[in-house]
C-alpha cells in the first residue's frame, strides 16, 4: 500500500487491500503517509483528551504503525504514576486488526511455519505469560508487562519488516539504529538486558529476567521463536509445574487466538494435527461426540486417515493430554510409535518404546481379550513404557489384533494428572477401539471388494480385460455412438496358426506369444481405446471416436508391431485383423458378425493381413 497524492493535495492513508498477501513490506506507509499520520496523531492528540479509545482508533487507521506510534505516545505510555499507560489493553484491542493484517487476513493462516506467523504467536504466547508473571511478581503493571512481553522481539519483528534493518548485522549495531526510533525508555533497556539472560532465571527480578521466563513458557507451551527451536530440549529440562503453566498458557494462547479470528487448531495438508486440541474438560456424555467424528472418515481410503482421528478424538472427546498409535512387535516386545496427537506441548523424541516385563504380560492379555488395559505404578523404573513416556499411568486399548503386527492405541493424562477413572476411561477406550475395529474392518472389507471386481473383470493371463467386460463396454460405446453420432470402430484380431505355434514349441511358448501380443495392443493403441481377450488367441478391440480411415492406418501399424515383435521373440507370429465401423441403428452383434466376416477374408486370403467391412459404395476393400 502507497499513499498516493491526491490531486496534488495532501496524501492520503488509505486502507490496505485485504489480499495483500506475502511480502510485510507492501503493508508499510509510505514515508508521506506516516508523517501525516504523526502530524494528525499530534494534533488529534494536542486538541483531545488522550484516551484509549482514541488511540485506539488513530493505530487502527494503520496496525503497523504500533510500533512507530509508540514513538508519539512515549511520555504518556511508560509514564509511572496514577494515570499509568494502558497501552497494553489498547494493543490487545487492536489484536485482531493487527493479527489479521500481519497473518494476511486469512483467518486460518496462523497454523503455518513461516517466521512472522511464529513469530507472532511467540510474541502473544510471551506477552500472556508476561502479564500473568507480572501480576503475581508485582514487579509491575501487568499492562506492562504484556507490552513488554509484546514487543521483546522487536529486533527479529524489525528485520522480517523492515529491509534497513535486516541489512544491519551486528546486534550493537541493531541497538543503536534502534535507539533512533526513539522507543519508549523501558523498552530501550529491556531490548539491551535480555541479550544478558542467556539462561532462564530462577525468578524474575526485574523487566529482563521476567520476560526471558515469560518467553521461556511461550517456549514450553509450544510458541517457539522461529529462529530458535528449542522446545524438544526445553521440555526435556522442564519441571512439573512449569510444564503445567505452560500448558495452562497454551489454552489462553489458542483462545485469545480464537478471539482475535483466528483458529489455532487447522490440520496441516496432510491431515495431521499441527497444534493440540482444547481439552474437553468434562468426559461423560462426550462419547457420542467421539463417536460421530471418528466415524466421519467411514470412507477413508487409508488406514492412517482412521488412525489420525482416532487420535485426534481421543484428545478431542476423551480429555487425554496424548494419545500415541503404536505398533506392537511382537518378537522385541516394544512398541513403535507410528503417529500422535496432544494437547500439551510435549513431544516425544523416542519412536520405539521398551516395554518391562509385567507390562507385556498386560499388554498380551489385553490383545488376547480385545479389552482396553490400564498400565500404573512401573515409573521410575528403567525400561518401562510408563517410564519412556514419563507418565504415571496410561490406557493402552488394543487395535487390529489379527494382524501380522497389531497396535495400541495409549492414551494418558500425565500433563494435567487428572487420574484415569476406569469406569468413565474403559467405556470412552473401548468406543475408540471398537469404532477403529470396525472402520478397519470396513476399509478391508472395500479393499477386498476392489480386488474382486478387478478379478472378474480382468484375464489373468494377458491382463486384459475378458470376454465379459469387453462386450459390457461395447455394448456402451455402441449406445453412445448411436446418441452421439461419432464413429466408433472395431477391430477383430485373431493370432493365425497359433494351434501350430503350441503344438511345435509348446503351450508355454504359446502363452507367452499370447502375452507379448496383449503388450503389443496395450503400447501401440490408446489409453481410451478398450481392448479385451475375446477367447483363445482373439482379441477385440474397440475404438471410441475413430474414423476408418484412422482406423485403417491403426490396423496396420498393429499388424506391423505384432509382426515385429514375433521377430524379436524367434516366434512365427503374426495376425490377421477384421475391421468394422458403426453404422446407424447397428447392434453389437451385427458389428461383432461383420468383422468376424473381414477376419475370415484375411484368413482366407493368405494371413497376416487386414480387411475392412466398411459401409462405402465400393465393396469392401481388402488391404496390402
Ligand atoms: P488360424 O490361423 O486359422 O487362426 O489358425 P489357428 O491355429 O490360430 O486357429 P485355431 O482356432 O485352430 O487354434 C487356436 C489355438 O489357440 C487352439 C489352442 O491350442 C490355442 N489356445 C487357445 N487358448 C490358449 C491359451 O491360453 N494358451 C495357449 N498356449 N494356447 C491357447
Ligand atoms: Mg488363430
Ligand atoms: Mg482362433
Amino acid at each position: 500500500m502507497r499513499a498516493e497524492p491526491n490531486n496534488g493535495e495532501r496524501p492520503v492513508l488509505s486502507s490496505f487491500p485485504s489480499t495483500s498477501i506475502g511480502n510485510p513490506l507492501r503493508a508499510m506507509p509510505s514515508v508521506l503517509a506516516i508523517r501525516d499520520l504523526d502530524r494528525r496523531w499530534r494534533r488529534v492528540v494536542d486538541q483531545l483528551h488522550l484516551d484509549d479509545n482514541v488511540l485506539t482508533r488513530l493505530l487502527q487507521l494503520d496496525p503497523l504503525a504500533v510500533v512507530r506510534g509508540l514513538r508519539s505516545t512515549n511520555a504518556k505510555v511508560f509514564r509511572q504514576g496514577n494515570d499509568a499507560p494502558t497501552v497494553g489493553r489498547m494493543v490487545r484491542q487492536l489484536g485482531p486488526a493487527l493479527s489479521r493484517r500481519l497473518l494476511d487476513v486469512d483467518p486460518v493462516a496462523v497454523a503455518g511455519t513461516s517466521p512472522i506467523r511464529m513469530l507472532w504467536r511467540h510474541a502473544i504466547a510471551t506477552a500472556l505469560a508476561a502479564e500473568e508473571l507480572a501480576r503475581s511478581s508485582g514487579l509491575m503493571e501487568p499492562e506492562a508487562g504484556y507490552l513488554l512481553g509484546l514487543l521483546h522481539d522487536l529486533p527479529t519483528w524489525l528485520g522480517t519488516i523492515e529491509t534497513t534493518f535486516r541489512s544491519t548485522k551486528s546486534r550493537s549495531s541493531q541497538l543503536e539504529w534502534l535507539a533512533h526510533w526513539q522507543l519508549p525508555a523501558p523498552l530501550l533497556a529491556l531490548l539491551r538486558a535480555l541479550p544478558q539472560h542467556d539462561r532462564v532465571p530462577e525468578a524474575p527480578t526485574d523487566a529482563a529476567s521476567l520476560v526471558r521466563c515469560a518467553e521461556h513458557l511461550a517456549v514450553l507451551a509450544d510458541f517457539p521463536h522461529p529462529d530458535a527451536d528449542d522446545h524438544a530440549t526445553a521440555v526435556a529440562k522442564a519441571e512439573k509445574a512449569d510444564l503445567l503453566a505452560a500448558q495452562r498458557l497454551r489454552r489462553r494462547v489458542e483462545g485469545t487466538l480464537r478471539s482475535f479470528g483466528l483458529d489455532p487448531t487447522i490440520p496441516d495438508a496432510e491431515g495431521e494435527l499441527t497444534a493440540g486440541l482444547p481439552l474437553a474438560g468434562k468426559r461423560r456424555g462426550e462419547l457420542d461426540e467421539a463417536m460421530l467424528s471418528i466415524l466421519g472418515c467411514t470412507r477413508s481410503e487409508r488406514y492412517r486417515g482412521i488412525v489420525t482421528a482416532l487420535l485426534a478424538a481421543a484428545v478431542r472427546f476423551g480429555g487425554y493430554d496424548r494419545a500415541f498409535y503404536a505398533r506392537w512387535n511382537k518378537q522385541s516386545r516394544t512398541l513403535i510409535v507410528r503417529s500422535k496427537a496432544d494437547t500439551s506441548s510435549r513431544r516425544l523424541t523416542e519412536i520405539r518404546l521398551p516395554v518391562a516385563p509385567s507390562e507385556v504380560a498386560v499388554l498380551e492379555a489385553a490383545l488376547k481379550s480385545e479389552y482396553p488395559c490400564h498400565l500404573i505404578g512401573e515409573i521410575g523404573r528403567a525400561n518401562s513404557l510408563l517410564a519412556s513416556l514419563s507418565c504415571d499411568e496410561l490406557l493402552a486399548v488394543p487395535l487390529n489384533r489379527d494382524f501380522l503386527q497389531p497396535a495400541f492405541l495409549l492414551l494418558d493424562r500425565s500433563l494435567t494428572l487428572a487420574p484415569i477413572e476406569l469406569e468413565l476411561d474403559r467405556s470412552m477406550a473401548m468406543t475408540l477401539g471398537m469404532t477403529g475395529a470396525l472402520l478397519n474392518e470396513n476399509l478391508l472389507l472395500r479393499r477386498r471388494r476392489q480386488r474382486a471386481q478387478k478379478f472378474a473383470f480382468t484375464d489373468p493371463l494377458t491382463r486384459l480385460f475378458n470376454r465379459r467386460m469387453g462386450l459390457t463396454s461395447l455394448e456402451q460405446e455402441v449406445a453412445r455412438a448411436q446418441r452421439s453420432q461419432r464413429p466408433l470402430t472395431v477391430l477383430m484380431c485373431d493370432l493365425d496358426h497359433f494351434k501350430q505355434l503350441n503344438d511345435t514349441l509348446g503351450h508355454l511358448q504359446g502363452d507367452s506369444a499370447l502375452r507379448a501380443t496383449a503388450d503389443v495392443l496395450r503400447q501401440t493403441l490408446r489409453k481410451s481405446d478398450m481392448i479385451c481377450r475375446y477367447g483363445g488367441e482373439e482379441f477385440l478391440v474397440v475404438c471410441a471416436d475413430t474414423t476408418p480411415d484412422e482406423a485403417t492406418v491403426l490396423a496396420t501399424r498393429l499388424f506391423t508391431a505384432i509382426a515385429g515383435r514375433g521377430e524379436q521373440l524367434g516366434l512365427p507370429l503374426t495376425v490377421s485383423i477384421g475391421l468394422t465401423t458403426f453404422r446407424p441403428d447397428d447392434t453389437v452383434e451385427a458389428m461383432l458378425q461383420r468383422a468376424d466376416r473381414a477376419l475370415y477374408a484375411s484368413k482366407g486370403q493368405g494371413r497376416n493381413r487386414f480387411s475392412a467391412d466398411i459401409e462405402s459404395h465400393d465393396d469392401p476393400a481388402p488391404a496390402r
